[in-house]
């Protein structure tokens, strides 16, 4: 981690344990396509066979200090052994970076979904959070996480912006392996839902905004991380310019085919390019809707 550990109500031994561990730079290996998905694909797909029976472990269930209503998106009979499984599978797809696959074990994926999908939140799949949009794939997020540590300062992040909070899982993610994490979503539920998440997971550095992403967040750049986790035809200038020189920014980019892109600032008016592998993300809208 970059700075201090994190504390959280829920027990994250988990992450204590790996988190201390050195992580070497890792080459940041091109991947095969991931499978493009949808969120009515996959509940059709997954529905069926939801998680394995039995849990070998409970974990503890994370509930809001002054019980209300939120506490039943709590779902008691998730196993640590099943975000464990999650996180064997995203490892097998080829993401190696140890703190990420540490904080993906950290953060409770089925605290972000809807009771009645709280069973599927360790598939590898994305799934509907309401407003037309979708929590991410467990693996793309690792993936996107992955290669914007894989940075020239070993890791290190200060600044990270996200684009698309959603139900706020990834920000969830990246507060583990940031500084600070700025997220801004466009739909105000949305960004409200994401509060609700959040609160009882007392993340002290993670800031939610309600607006346009496109535009940015200038009041708090420069970023040496920005993520999209939405997809428009091209990056908005805005957003490269908000990014330090050595900043990563990763980013679903395309209409129906969609590809991963890394663009890295490497000077004042530099940005280099990569693309790293097929993708399906909603789609990057520009304004907001109340
Ligand atoms: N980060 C989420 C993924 C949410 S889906 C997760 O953890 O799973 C992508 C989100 O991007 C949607 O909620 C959508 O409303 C939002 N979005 C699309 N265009 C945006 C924009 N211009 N600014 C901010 N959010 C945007």
């Amino acid at each position: 981690m970059s700075g201090k550990t994190r504390q959280f109500p829920l027990s994250l031994a988990s992450l204590g344990n790996k988190a201390s561990r050195t992580v070497q730079a890792k080459t940041v290996a091109v991947q095969k396509t991931a499978t493009p998905q949808t969120a009515t694909q996959n509940a059709a797909q997954y529905g069926a066979r939801a998680l394995p029976q039995s849990p070998s472990r409970i974990i503890p269930v994370v509930r809001p200090v002054h019980g209300s209503s939120d506490s039943d998106r709590a779902m008691p009979m998730v196993s640590e052994a099943v975000r464990k499984a999650m996180v064997a599978r995203i490892a097998k797809q080829g993401v190696k970076d140890t703190k990420v696959l540490a904080a993906m074990e950290a953060i409770p994926r089925h605290f972000f979904l809807e009771p009645a999908l709280a069973s599927q939140a360790y598939i590898d799949a994305s799934l509907p959070i309401g407003h037309h949009q979708t929590i991410s794939q467990p693996y793309i997020v690792a993936r996107m996480i992955e290669v914007m540590r894989h940075n020239k300062q070993g890791g290190v992040l200060n600044n990270v912006l996200e684009i698309g909070t959603g139900c706020g899982y990834q920000a969830a993610v990246l507060s583990l392996l940031a500084k600070e994490v700025y997220s801004i979503e466009r739909i105000k539920p949305l960004h409200e839902l994401a509060k609700a998440n959040l609160r009882p997971l007392r993340i002290p550095n993670i800031r939610l905004h309600y607006g346009d992403g496109m535009l940015g967040f200038s009041k708090v750049a420069p970023f040496d991380g920005i993520i999209l986790a939405a997809a428009g035809l091209e990056v908005p200038q805005a957003l490269l310019d908000q990014l330090t020189i050595g900043g990563r920014l990763v980013a679903p980019v395309g209409g129906r085919h969609q590809i991963l892109q890394l663009i890295e600032r490497v000077g004042k008016y530099e940005w280099s390019a990569s693309t790293l592998e097929d993708c399906h993300f909603v789609p990057l809208r520009p304004g907001t809707v109340g």
